[in-house]
């Protein structure tokens, strides 16, 4: 069997690990482990009208059926639910709502396709999947691509990490700084909700999560809970903070899985729709041996 090296275990290289794991003999790898980077963190709002106008995203029916695939095959490998299936709350426009929108009030939509996923626990449930494929994980900081000999396809998934590689310069690529405050609440919330800040429920009934995306100009993954209380006023009492680096495509907000070298293509460019893009990306791979 053939073989492929995918480098970052995130939402976008478990992906593509799980569809390539169909024709190749796959080794995933990490210089720290599986969610180590901005999906381990991320708030898990899975919905296909997120911006300021709520503007229905590109390729959203086909990317919504390959997320919610990947999301079945997490909960069947883990025997546990790793999303609420609610709905999430739009407090905002929507330019132009599908039949997936129910209208609640004027600036108030109940996105009836979106989900609240829970990183940690896809994460999990994901990679038990792929290690059900033969997929092998394999702890390494990679350098440069010179170091991975003997592949037949190999593919860089790095989130923010590929700011240290020279390819990074054949991709048209902007970062962005996030935080997300992890909140106590005094009882469940009903649903997420999504606007300028958003609230996004947690595994734990008595938690959630507050975010939005900001602070353009830094790009450092640090967390700074007295800038994050100032930007995001939270009205829940803080438990925790963290911080990451969403990798964005400044043209639009499309997706990238583009070919750098011989045998080598990269995913990025997820934003801040990383669990609406990483499945039908990962889908993509299957198909790049045609192009080789
Ligand atoms: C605060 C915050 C909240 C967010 N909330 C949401 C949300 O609610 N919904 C949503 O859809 N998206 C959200 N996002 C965006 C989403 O998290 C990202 O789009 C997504 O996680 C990107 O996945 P990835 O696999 O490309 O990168 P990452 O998850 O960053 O994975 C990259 C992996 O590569 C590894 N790596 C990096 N460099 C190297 C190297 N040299 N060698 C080996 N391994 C390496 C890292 O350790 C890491 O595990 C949020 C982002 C942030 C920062």
């Amino acid at each position: 069997m053939r073989k492929a090296a995918v480098i970052g275990a995130g939402f976008a290289g478990l992906a593509a690990a799980y569809f390539l794991s169909e024709k190749y003999h796959v080794t995933l790898i990490d210089q720290k482990g599986i969610g180590a980077g901005a999906s381990g963190i991320s708030s898990g709002l899975f919905h296909p009208y997120p911006g300021e106008k709520g503007r229905l995203s590109w390729e959203a029916e086909e990317a919504l059926k390959w997320t919610k695939k990947l999301i079945d095959e997490a909960e069947k490998a883990l025997g546990k639910p790793v999303a609420d299936r609610r709905g999430i709350l739009r407090m905002g426009p929507i330019l132009h709502p599908g039949p997936d929108v129910i209208q609640l009030e004027k600036e108030k939509f109940l996105i009836t396709s979106g989900m609240t996923v829970f990183p940690s626990l896809y994460l999990q449930g994901l990679w038990l999947a792929c290690q059900k494929k033969g997929v092998v994980l394999h702890i390494e900081k990679i350098e440069t691509l010179a170091t991975l000999q003997g592949y037949d396809l190999t593919l860089l998934a790095l989130g923010a990490g590929i700011r240290f590689f020279k390819e990074r310069e054949k991709l048209k690529i902007n970062f962005v700084k996030g935080q997300v405050l992890t909140c106590r609440l005094e009882k469940p919330l009903e649903k997420s909700t999504s606007s300028k800040v958003y609230t996004a429920l947690t595994e734990q009934p008595l938690t959630c999560h507050v975010g939005a995306t900001y602070e353009r100009e830094r790009i450092d993954d640090i967390p700074d809970p007295a800038k994050a209380i100032e930007l995001l006023k939270p009205h829940f009492p803080l438990l925790d903070c963290h911080a990451g680096i969403r990798v964005t495509n400044p043209a639009h907000y499309f997706p990238i899985l583009q070919q750098i070298g011989p045998t080598h293509y990269v995913i990025t460019a997820l934003g801040s729709r990383g669990l609406l893009y990483h499945a039908l990306l990962g889908s993509r791979t299957a198909r790049l041996d045609k192009m080789l």
